[in-house]
């Protein structure tokens, strides 16, 4: 019999999970001809989500989880969902049912009978989200796929199943600073889009904050585009160029009226501009040191505190 694991990030997700539970059992049920596991990965939750899934682990043996010692983040907890996933075929889904569970039965079907990769799913509105974040998003959505070399559609979600070779293609990728959506639209495959609508969430609360969203766009752009780096070097050459030309023109202006050229308000405003302009290449080449030196550093992405995967 073929299997299809899903991979559910949890964090602080005790107000949903029951009823993640009770709705998406039924559909994964409902899948002929295949035995399916969840994959929880409890991404250090304060509440009591470790215990939730620990009493659906007792009682049914399609559970399986990974606790981290911490937060790491979803997409560290999407990454160790992958790398102790074995099944066929494999999906992500959010906790919350934002990500309709009705769709998943057709998604499988694409993937195992129509000759697709994957099957993914894409809002098709943003309805019941907060308007300033919808505005960012789609705001990040249109400078990230102007500056960088992958392309990714605004409405994508990480809800998806894909085929093991798929899997094993996004584990590949060995970096640290992990903008998913990037990678998934990196290793490229035969995809099926699902439009569905967006849902609202069946119980708690959204868990990113504009810090953690800020952070996610920062290592989407940085993480996809050397395009900052090229910003830094062609704004310094055209400000060198300004600088000379401009003190050329004002040297031979002042020669030509036999005026003292020297004049201390255009010293201060040269000194701010070329001031401020090494400070922000300094800034954004700093930034990359910073990538380097995290990778370099080879830290774990995660740091898996208990599992019930291969007892
Ligand atoms: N999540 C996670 N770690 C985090 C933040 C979120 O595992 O640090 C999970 C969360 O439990 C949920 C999914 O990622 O299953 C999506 O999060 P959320 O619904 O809060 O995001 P939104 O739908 O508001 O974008
Ligand atoms: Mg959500």
């Amino acid at each position: 019999m073929k299997r299809i694991e899903m991979i559910v990030p949890c964090f602080n997700e005790g107000d949903v999970l029951e009823l993640f539970y009770k709705e998406v059992t039924p559909v994964m049920q409902s899948l002929e001809g295949f035995d399916y596991s969840f994959i929880f990965v409890n991404d250090g939750s304060r509440d009591n989500t470790l215990e939730i899934i620990k009493s659906f682990a007792e009682k049914d043996s399609h559970v399986k989880y990974v606790s981290f010692s911490r937060n790491f983040g979803k997409e560290s907890a999407m990454l160790a969902g992958l790398k102790n996933s074995s099944a066929d075929f494999v999906g992500i889904l959010d906790a919350d049912l934002q990500h309709s569970p009705s769709l998943i039965p057709q998604m499988l079907k694409a993937v195992t009978e129509e000759g697709f990769d994957i099957a993914a799913a894409k809002r098709s509105d943003r309805k019941g989200e907060n308007g300033l974040k919808s505005f960012l998003s789609s705001a990040f959505y249109k400078v990230a796929n102007k500056m960088t070399e992958v392309e990714i559609d605004p409405g994508a979600q990480d809800f998806r199943i894909m085929k093991r070779k798929v899997v094993l293609s996004i584990l590949s990728m060995a970096e640290h600073n992990r903008f998913t959506k990037g990678i998934f639209s990196f290793v490229g495959f035969n995809t099926k889009w699902f439009s569905h609508e967006n849902r609202e969430r069946a119980a708690g609360e959204t868990k990113w904050s504009i810090i953690k969203l800020f952070k996610y766009a920062l290592d989407g752009i940085l993480g996809f585009s050397n395009a900052p780096l090229k910003l830094s070097f062609w704004s310094g050459a055209l400000s060198f160029v300004f600088g000379v030309i401009y003190g050329l023109i004002f040297i031979i202006c002042s020669l030509v009226k036999h005026e003292s050229f020297i004049s201390v308000n255009l010293i201060i405003a040269l000194i701010c501009a070329v001031g401020g302009l090494i400070l922000i290449c300094l800034g954004i080449i700093g930034e990359y040191l910073a990538r380097i030196y995290t990778e370099v550093k080879n830290r774990p992405i995660y740091i898996i505190d208990e599992t019930n995967i291969g007892e």
